[in-house]
């Protein structure tokens, strides 16, 4: 879930130096390992880039760690029905082909054994493969999200763990092998703790923008109430103003164009920060990234045969 006072937030961030664009590595198969429902669709990333690789001919499992009990004003068992359907028509709209959802008590996520959700994740890295993982970042200054936290650092030692052949040999009894993920995408949140540390910008396109904005609003059970539209009309009202394109319009309907400007306006920041029209900023690794100092030297001292 997001703030509303992290538009105000953002306009106080300094500007800091434009990012490089990153240069998008290939591949078949990307995996999103997130706690919740929405975690593919938020405003610091995700919808966009699930987006471009679609785009680009990659095909996409998400995995949803929690069963989001907690999120929404419907009660526990109806906010999970309710969020893992919105979930998955999100992951329509991006492209993403299938979900599995882990299911652990939405923010109650403490008491498991890390040791469990990795197991779990290992498995899943080492049936499908992927060659791209999408994940928050474990290593990002703060996040006060406890589901946040905790799948992070399951998904950090997971990606690394898979590929020996030494964890978990019943999976290579069972027929799987160990499986090392190459790449990765991580995000997080700005508008609290001390924000994030991205390395790159992910250039997006207008067809880009308009799926990430309408897998955001799908999730009605959190973004897109009507509630919401209704007090920022009674809001401009009261001061004697009115936004012409919401005229005409019932709250639903003004709530989701409302998120869509919120979406778009996010990613024309991001984007223009960095000098691109679109954007999402990451932090993102190869498989080299461990080793800075023999990449550059391997750069340097390549030759053609
Ligand atoms: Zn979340």
């Amino acid at each position: 879930m997001r703030s509303l006072a992290l538009l105000a937030l953002l306009a106080l961030e300094a500007a800091a130096a434009p990012l490089p664009a990153v240069k998008m590595p290939s591949g078949r198969l990307f995996m999103v390992i997130q706690p919740h429902h929405d975690d593919h669709t938020t405003d610091y990333g995700f919808g966009g880039l699930i987006a471009r690789l679609v785009d680009e001919g990659w095909r996409g499992v998400y995995i949803r760690a929690s069963n989001d009990e907690k999120d929404g004003a419907h009660g526990y068992a109806l906010n999970d029905q309710i969020n893992l359907k919105e979930c998955l028509e999100a992951c329509r709209i991006l492209g993403i082909e299938r979900v599995h959802s882990l299911n652990w008590r939405n923010d109650y996520m403490d008491p498991i054994p890390t040791q469990e959700l990795r197991a779990q994740l290992i498995l899943l890295i080492r049936l499908y493969r992927p060659d791209l993982v999408l994940g928050h970042d474990p290593w990002g200054h703060y996040d006060r999200n406890p589901d946040h936290r905790k799948v992070a650092w399951a998904m950090a030692e997971a990606v690394w763990m898979a590929g020996y052949a030494g964890v978990h040999p019943e999976h290579l009894a069972a027929g799987l092998k160990p499986h090392r993920v190459p790449y990765l995408f991580l995000k997080a949140r700005v508008d609290y703790g001390r924000g994030h540390e991205p390395n790159v910008v992910v250039e997006l396109n207008e067809s880009q923008i308009a799926r990430k904005q309408k897998a955001y609003s799908a999730h009605r059970n959190v973004y897109a109430s009507p509630a919401m539209a209704r007090a920022i009309r009674k809001q401009l009202a009261a001061e004697g103003l009115f936004v012409p394109e919401l005229e005409g319009l019932n709250d639903q309907q003004a709530a989701v164009l409302i998120e869509e400007w919120y979406m778009e306006w996010i990613s024309r920041k991001r984007g223009e920060e960095n000098g691109l029209r679109y954007g999402e900023v990451y932090w993102f690794r190869d498989e080299f990234d461990h080793l800075p100092g023999l990449k550059d030297y391997l750069r340097e001292n390549a030759v053609q045969p």
